[in-house]
């Protein structure tokens, strides 16, 4: 067998464990990386719609929606660092979000905006008039929207491209096609890992395997089966013409629209608990065409250029998984369901921090794996 030392493992290239070896990487740490599929980035992290939207997904206060802050706030930091080191621009858009309703009585949308505002959150509730001011193709039925100025989005394609381009520019070893992984333990704690005739020596191992997180034996994962699994989520893309049809990112119940800077329309995304299955389904595509073309008339014109669908990795208390395992040296990186996009900075910090023995800047107890030991 063939061997090799590094400081730490990764395993799952998306953007999680893509910006954990990163952040190691530029604290000094040989990281090498291992991801089953040819290439990385290929699952929900290139499936994404890249909506940065702490406040459009919370449902109150509490410790998601702290982090969910926190890592928006990194945000601006992020994107700009990663264009320094690549060249790759994300295209960060902060022109914010939209969620129109066409209820006659918005009295919900506008207690949305008031617990919002009382939490110290920008957002507010604006008549139909105004909505359509600042987006003049939205529909005439609609009655009002809420606006949040600070809910922003990017291009999670080019996020990807430029964090894989990051990590190589970093001196990280990534290794494709590692199929059929082991982690070894030897006593109490994570030695390494081996694939093929091939083994990896390394006092920490980092599980960033997104929805495949708890596929590994239980016992060398620590993650009970059940606590994370797939949920599906199917997208497709419109040629907006003209390419600026649309500014901000707008929301309803049935669809979301999120506007690239090159004219496509990411249109998402049904929520679907029903295994590995990536298939894209005629009711599927249906419903999302339709919640679109209710809230934007004119789309109904526009060119359907792509469908596509990636698994959301969704833990059981639907919280994500960050930090040490109970077996030393094992880490857990997973289970940001509608989120990872958005928690990519936060996560690689915390994780990071953890790994060289230092406090996370954030409070991350809730979200620790110990919370599944039994
Ligand atoms: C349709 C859809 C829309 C979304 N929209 C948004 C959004 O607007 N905003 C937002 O913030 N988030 C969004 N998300 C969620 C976000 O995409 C995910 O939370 C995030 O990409 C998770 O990143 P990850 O790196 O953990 O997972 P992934 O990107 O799935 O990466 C995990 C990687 O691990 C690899 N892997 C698995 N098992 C193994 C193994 N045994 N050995 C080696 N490698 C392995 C996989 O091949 C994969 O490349 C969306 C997700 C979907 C599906």
């Amino acid at each position: 067998m063939k061997l090799h030392t590094t400081d730490v493992i990764i395993i799952g290239g998306g953007v999680i464990g893509l910006a954990i070896a990163r952040k190691l990487a530029q604290a000094n740490q040989k990281v090498a990386l291992f991801e089953r599929n040819a290439q990385p980035g290929g699952e929900a992290s290139w499936a994404a719609a890249g909506m940065l939207a702490p406040q459009a997904e919370a449902a109150g206060p509490g410790v998601m929606l702290d982090l969910c802050l926190a890592s928006r706030a990194l945000y601006r930091n992020f994107a700009s660092s990663l264009q320094q080191e690549t060249g790759i621009d994300v295209e960060l858009r902060t022109e914010g979000t939209l969620l129109p309703t066409f209820a006659e009585n918005p009295e919900p949308l506008r207690k949305f905006a008031d617990w919002q505002q009382k939490a110290g959150l920008r957002a507010e509730f604006i008549a139909a008039e105004e909505t359509r001011r600042r987006e003049p193709h939205l529909s005439e039925r609609i009655t009002g929207a809420v606006w949040l100025p600070d809910d922003w989005q990017v291009d999670n394609r080019r996020l990807t491209r430029a964090l894989i381009a990051a990590v190589y520019a970093a001196g990280v070893e990534i290794h494709c096609n590692a199929a059929n992984l082991k982690v070894c333990i030897e006593r109490d704690r994570v030695t390494g890992v081996e694939v093929g005739l091939e083994r990896w020596s390394a006092p920490v191992v980092v599980n960033a395997a997104g929805s495949w997180a708890a596929q590994m034996p239980r016992e060398l994962l620590r993650l009970p089966q059940a606590s994370v699994r797939p949920i599906r989520g199917q997208m497709l893309a419109l040629d907006m013409q003209p390419p600026t049809l649309l500014r901000h990112v707008i929301r309803t119940e049935q669809a979301y629209l999120v506007p690239r800077r090159d004219g496509r329309l990411v249109i998402g995304a049904t929520v679907e608990d029903g295994g590995y299955e990536k298939t894209v389904t005629a009711g599927g595509v249906a419903a999302l065409l339709n919640g679109a073309i209710e809230v934007v008339p004119r789309l109904a014109q526009m060119p359907l250029l792509e469908t596509w669908a990636g698994l959301r990795p969704l833990a059981e208390d639907q919280l994500p998984i960050l930090g040490e395992t109970d077996l030393k040296g094992l880490f857990c990186a997973t289970g940001h369901y509608r989120n990872g996009i958005l928690l990519t900075p936060i996560t690689a910090e915390i994780i990071a921090s953890l790994i060289v023995g230092e406090d996370p800047a954030v409070p991350v107890a809730s979200f620790s794996p110990r919370r599944f030991s039994a």
